[in-house]
């Protein structure tokens, strides 16, 4: 149960090369009591992998495996877990107290996938994603519309005033829960 977490669990969602990781690791130097899963390499070092997207060249996730193997961390009552990842729909609803959605704008987000030696159609395939907003969508499918804070991150101001935001949302909910 959501509110019966010492500490909030928190999911940092949005399209690759929005800002995740970036974000996650200003955070996680600012928490004491957090705990950090980056899906991706959770799934990568168990090898929970069903196959290979030639389309999308990147790996399929066993998500069932992926989130049997959370579950006993996401379902701890002391919570405090930061949850990193492109996608959200694989998460029982009740796992998070707050879902940050980041989004960019074509431009910054074009570069830096390009910068990160993305494929033309890799490329395409995550802006024309961002574009229709297909991650909001689903964080909007999954949760209650109450927990989800969408949060542009195009520049590097934009990188403080965000990490600021989720910290506040932080600090406030784990307060309200001391007594
Ligand atoms: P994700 O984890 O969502 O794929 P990253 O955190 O790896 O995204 O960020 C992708 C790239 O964008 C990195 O090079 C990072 O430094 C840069 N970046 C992230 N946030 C900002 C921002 N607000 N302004 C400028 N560059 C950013
Ligand atoms: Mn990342």
């Amino acid at each position: 149960m959501a509110n019966m977490r010492r500490y909030a669990n928190i999911l940092i969602t949005g399209t690759p090369g929005t800002g995740k990781t970036s974000i996650c690791e200003k955070l996680l130097s600012s928490l004491h009591n957090y705990q950090y899963i980056n899906v991706g390499e959770f799934a990568a070092e168990r090898q929970l992998y069903i196959e290979y997207d030639h389309q999308l060249e990147c790996h399929v996730l066993d998500e069932d495996a992926v989130v049997e193997q959370m579950r006993p961390i996401m379902e701890d009552d002391q919570g405090g877990i930061i949850v990193d990842f492109h996608g959200c729909d694989l998460f029982p609803e009740e796992w998070f107290d707050q879902v940050f959605v980041l989004r960019t704008s074509n431009t910054p987000l074009f570069d830096r996938l390009s910068d990160r030696g993305y494929s033309q159609k890799k490329l395409d395939t995550n802006v024309e994603s961002e574009i229709f907003q297909v991650i909001l969508d689903e964080a909007k499918q999954t949760f209650d519309e109450d927990i989800i804070v969408e949060l542009n991150n195009d520049e590097p101001a934009d990188l403080d005033a965000n990490v600021n935001h989720i910290l506040d949302y932080i600090e406030c909910r784990n307060n309200r829960h001391y007594d």
